[in-house]
């Protein structure tokens, strides 16, 4: 059993932030880095809004903001397991118990920012062509798609970002959203209208992906009409949002009906000594640069805790 002062779980915005602060007191902090370094922001392509950067050729794409990040971080002193949690034991207090797939930790206080990943469609295809035509990252994948076809679906700032994204590789980017108008903003709106790939499908549904080993066309229906369609396709990504990667916490921490962790404006959770950061318990900003400020804050309370304990 590793015993840790303060263990970090999740590398994104918040966590390597958390991480920062941490380290900076002093706390020699853990972070157990997940699935992905960096988290939703390594698989994002340039990152405009976070401040500091606005000449476009120095503006940072997602991975090198992590990299810069984790430089930092690991500079001050943070420590990083490429581990996965699998479960935590919460219940009896500080020291809390946190077990992943390569050991067992002992932590004195966690803070937890495990993000979200986004939202499956959940129609027929939609899992079978993953990897095959179906994607959730346009940064990840739109180089495999030079010179295709591809829709995307979903109207929000993700939507946009990415399908003006992939108009670099892609011939054209048809957006398929449900209603008839955006819920991106002003700026990416005007973005994408102007861009002569990129076309819109209002009012539509897209019900079905269909192949024969990757994808080849989508089922669609209009949700105002009724009326069926199905179109050729070589690709389709789906930014239609995000759930909270909050399953392994389920009786340990109390979260809303949708699985966001509950958090006070201190970043404490329903358990003394836990705090969270990030997406995982922030449905409504989700910026990197709004996560970036909650891991601060984690990190701050948490260093607070512990001193009030000594
Ligand atoms: P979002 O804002 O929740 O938008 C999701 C979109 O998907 C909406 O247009 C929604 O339609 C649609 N949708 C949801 N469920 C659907 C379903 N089952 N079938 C079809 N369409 C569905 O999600 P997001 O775009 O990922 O953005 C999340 C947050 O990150 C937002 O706060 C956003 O501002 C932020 N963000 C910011 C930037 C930026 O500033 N550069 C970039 C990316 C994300 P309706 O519109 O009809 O609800």
């Amino acid at each position: 059993m590793e015993k840790e002062r303060v263990v970090i779980i999740g590398s994104g915005a918040a966590g390597l932030t958390a991480a920062l602060y941490s380290a900076r007191a002093q706390l020699n902090p853990l972070v157990i880095v997940g699935s992905q370094m960096g988290g939703q922001i390594a698989i994002t392509s340039e990152i405009e809004n976070y401040p500091g950067f606005w000449d476009a050729e120095k503006v940072p794409t997602g991975p090198e903001l992590v990299e810069v990040m984790v430089k930092q971080a690991e500079h001050f002193g943070a420590r990083m397991a490429f581990d996965e949690v699998l479960e935590v034991d919460f219940n009896k207090g500080s020291p809390f118990r946190i077990k992943t797939y390569g050991a067992e930790y002992e932590a004195e206080t966690v803070i937890v920012t495990a993000g979200a990943s986004p939202r499956r469609l959940g129609v027929p295809g939609e899992e079978e062509f993953i990897g095959r035509g179906v994607s959730y990252c346009g940064t990840c994948d739109g180089f495999f798609f030079r010179g295709k076809d591809v829709v995307v679906v979903g109207g929000g700032d993700s939507a946009m970002e990415e399908g003006i994204f992939l108009t670099r590789f892609a011939n054209t980017v048809q957006v398929i959203h449900r209603r008839d108008e955006l819920r991106a903003g002003a700026t990416l709106q005007k973005r994408a209208f102007a861009n002569e790939k990129i076309s819109f499908t209002w009012d539509t549904a897209v019900e079905a992906i269909g192949g024969n080993g990757v994808v080849q066309a989508v089922m669609t229906r209009n949700l105002k009409t009724g009326e069926e369609g199905e179109r050729p396709i070589d690709g389709v990504f789906i930014f239609i949002g995000h759930f909270p990667n909050s399953k392994f916490l389920e009786g340990q921490v109390e979260m809303d009906e949708h699985g966001y962790i509950i958090t006070d404006e201190l970043m404490r959770t329903s358990v003394d000594g836990v705090f969270a950061a990030g997406e995982i318990q922030d449905p409504i900003y989700r910026q990197v640069s709004t996560s970036v400020g909650q891991g601060a804050a984690a990190a701050m309370q948490a260093e607070k805790w512990l001193s009030g304990r000594e």
